[in-house]
């Protein structure tokens, strides 16, 4: 039997649109589905009063890849976004990530030979050798006040879990500097593109068919035989029926309010530091974009536990989830006509869009210019 398409793609987001956009520039027949109303994953914006809101919670384009930064300004002009947030500890203002202003505004010093020394003090408390949690971690590199007043309480609401019992790896995520830097990343590139990222991911997936709505999983028959080859992006669990297990991720629940007031917060990302409060930060999207519109929509960002058929933000990337995807992967080798990839579908990774982007772009060579 003759089949329709060379290839159908599982998903709108970053990975399944890089890979359609790749395919359809190869000559090859191409149909997009999600089970989503809209494109774009979880980069989805949405317009109101001319504002672009992160539905999905706040997303900021950072790359070292030079390939990666110049494939995505083919499809949008990106602005000179910096996210430089603020955390509000009890009311108490401090720059992130952890840099000098943070040291002078916590101990009121001026030097970076100052803030050594406090921190070599405060890190005493822990013995040597490697951390072995996300604690010990975070004590090493800033001491112990900015961890009581900045670390303990986001990240144990965030996860859901004690910094006794996280991994070390998500602190190594922030930069600890000794300047008077307030760029929360050190990538060489960074903005948010003009527009919006729907804007973006439409403009790749020009002259693709795309049908939305659609739950390949309900559909799985009709789908299947659609194409030669299929991209799946959903969650690779879910694709198999759990039959090894459910993968585990961290929930977010959005609360989002328009607001007659030109500037609520002066900056895009306030984080609520406070274990009390039970939201981890406030967005206020029109700063991504430099917003002089004369109202303003902020989104209070509460975690959760996450259960089957809602939205998954955060893997949960400990052993026993690690051993779990493992297994999967294996199941997911002996499906022939079927690749799986992105966050979700191929990796189970705590991801920057950034990585996802080469990571569909590092399957489109092996996958189309073989
Ligand atoms: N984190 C923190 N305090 C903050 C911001 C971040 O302790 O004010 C920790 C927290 O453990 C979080 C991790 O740093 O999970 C990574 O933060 P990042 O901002 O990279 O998280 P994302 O933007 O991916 O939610």
């Amino acid at each position: 039997m003759k089949r329709q398409y060379d290839y159908l793609v599982v998903g709108a987001g970053p990975f399944g649109a890089v890979f359609a956009h790749e395919a359809n520039k190869r000559g090859k027949s191409v149909l997009v589905i999600d089970r989503r109303n809209h494109i774009a994953g979880n980069m989805y914006c949405e317009t109101k009063d001319d504002i672009n809101i992160h539905v999905y919670g706040a997303h900021i384009f950072h790359t070292s890849i030079k390939h990666v930064w110049d494939y995505v300004n083919q499809f949008a002009e990106f602005n000179h976004y910096v996210n430089s947030p603020v955390a509000n500890y009890k009311g108490e203002m401090y720059n992130l990530p952890f840099n000098m202003n943070t040291f002078s505004k916590m101990w009121n010093i001026r030097t970076p030979k100052e803030a050594n020394e406090i921190i070599n003090k405060q890190r005493a408390v822990i013995s040597g050798g490697e951390p072995k949690n996300l604690e010990e971690q975070a004590i090493s590199l800033v001491g112990t006040d900015i961890y009581e007043k900045l670390i303990k309480g986001y990240t144990e609401k965030q996860w859901g879990r004690k910094c006794t019992e996280l991994p070390a790896f998500i602190i190594k995520r922030l930069p600890v500097r000794y300047t008077y830097d307030n760029n929360y990343f050190n990538d060489r590139f960074q903005g948010i593109p003009i527009g919006g990222y729907t804007k973006m991911i439409e403009s790749m997936l020009e002259g693709i068919e795309v049908r939305l709505g659609v739950d390949f999983l309900k559909h799985r028959d009709e789908y299947e035989t659609l194409a030669g080859k299929i991209i799946y992006t959903g969650p690779i669990d879910e694709y198999f029926d759990y039959s090894e297990g459910v993968l585990e991720y961290r929930g977010l629940h959005f609360e989002t309010e328009r607001l007659e007031e030109e500037n609520l917060q002066g900056v895009a990302v306030v984080n609520y530091t406070e274990g009390e409060i039970p939201y981890t930060r406030i967005i206020e999207h029109k700063h991504f974009e430099f917003g002089t519109q004369p109202v303003t929509y902020v989104t209070k960002e509460y975690p959760k536990d996450w259960k089957i058929g809602e939205e998954a933000y955060y893997p949960v990337n400990d052993v026993k989830n690690l051993d779990l995807y493992a297994k999967y992967v294996k199941k997911a080798k002996i499906v022939s006509n079927v690749i799986f990839g992105g966050r979700l579908g191929g990796e189970y990774k705590y991801y920057d869009m950034d990585k996802v982007i080469a990571s569909a772009l590092e399957l489109c060579k092996k996958e189309l210019d073989k």
